[in-house]
């Protein structure tokens, strides 16, 4: 029995809920995610589609790739997970929109080609040039 992890925005206008350990955490140094988040980098774990649910508020939702959306809170901004425009089996929440963050620890990086050089990495965690299931 896992039990649910709750997360949601900034304001707590959207409120959701995982009920699975993720498939993947891990680090995502691509364009679209630092121009999305503002940040470096932004931290994801891949979730079940099934076992992800939103539990308040209605998302708006950004088209960011041909393949792939961003769902953010309408009010006050934060940017809550990406799925694929065509129904997958999983997404990706963006981790530290979680209320305990710090129960899936980052497993990898991905698109670290376009890491900023001013970022170091000194984790030891495994870092792959591209892919990933952040990519979009
Ligand atoms: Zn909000
Ligand atoms: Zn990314």
């Amino acid at each position: 029995m896992i039990p649910s992890l709750s997360g949601g925005c900034l304001c707590g206008g959207l409120r959701y809920l995982v009920t699975a350990e993720p498939l993947d955490v891990g680090y995502c140094h691509c364009r679209i995610c630092q121009r999305l988040s503002g940040a470096a980098a932004m931290v994801w774990a891949t979730v079940p589609t099934a076992a992800f649910r939103y539990v308040e508020g209605r998302p708006r939702a950004y088209r960011s790739s041909p393949w792939g959306q961003r769902e953010f809170c309408g009010r006050c901004g934060s940017q809550l997970l990406y799925r694929t425009v065509v129904q997958s089996p999983s997404l990706d929440i963006n981790l530290p929109t979680l209320d305990a963050p710090e129960r899936w620890p980052p497993r990898r990086h991905v698109w670290v080609s376009s890491r900023l050089p001013w970022y170091p990495l000194a984790d030891g965690l495994p870092q792959h040039e591209n892919d990933g299931p952040a990519a979009g």
